[in-house]
C-alpha cells in the first residue's frame, strides 16, 4: 500500500526537493506546478502532489483529500498562467495504454490557444 514517502529514483521527487532544477509556476504545501519539459500546448505545466504516489488511480485510492487538492490547483495554475477564461486541459495519463512515462502522479494542465481532440 502507497504511503507517499518520497522514492529515490523519482524523477519528480527529485523536483519537488529541488534536487533536479524545474521552471516552477506555483507552490503550495501539497503541490508544485511546474513548466513541461517538451510543451505540448502554449501553455504545458505539470501539477505534482509534494508525496509519492505512482498514478491517479493509486492517489485517488489512498488520499482522495490530495486528489481533489491536485484539480483545485489546476484552476489556480490556470489562472496564474492567464489561461482559465478560454478554457483549458487537465489530462492524467495513468499506466502503460495511456503513455504515462514519469510513475509519480501528476496533471497535466494544457491551453493557450484551441487544443486539438484527443484519445487515438
Ligand atoms: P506522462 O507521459 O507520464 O503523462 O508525462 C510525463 C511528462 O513529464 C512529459 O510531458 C514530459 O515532457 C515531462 N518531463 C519528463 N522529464 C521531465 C523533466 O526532467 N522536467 C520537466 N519539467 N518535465 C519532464
Ligand atoms: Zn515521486
Amino acid at each position: 500500500m502507497a504511503d507517499g514517502q518520497p522514492q529515490p529514483d523519482c524523477l519528480f521527487c527529485k523536483i519537488v526537493a529541488g534536487e533536479i532544477p524545474a521552471t516552477v509556476v506555483r507552490q503550495t504545501e501539497l503541490t508544485v506546478a511546474f513548466k513541461d519539459i517538451n510543451p505540448q500546448a502554449p501553455v504545458h505545466d505539470l501539477i505534482v502532489p509534494r508525496a509519492h504516489y505512482a498514478n491517479a488511480a493509486e492517489l485517488a485510492a489512498e488520499a482522495p483529500e490530495l486528489a481533489a487538492a491536485l484539480l483545485v490547483e489546476a484552476r489556480e495554475v490556470a489562472k496564474a498562467e492567464g489561461i482559465a477564461a478560454d478554457g483549458y486541459r487537465t489530462v492524467f495519463n495513468t499506466d502503460a495504454h495511456a503513455g504515462q512515462t514519469v510513475f509519480h502522479v501528476h496533471a497535466h494542465v494544457l491551453g493557450g490557444d484551441f487544443l486539438g481532440r484527443f484519445g487515438t
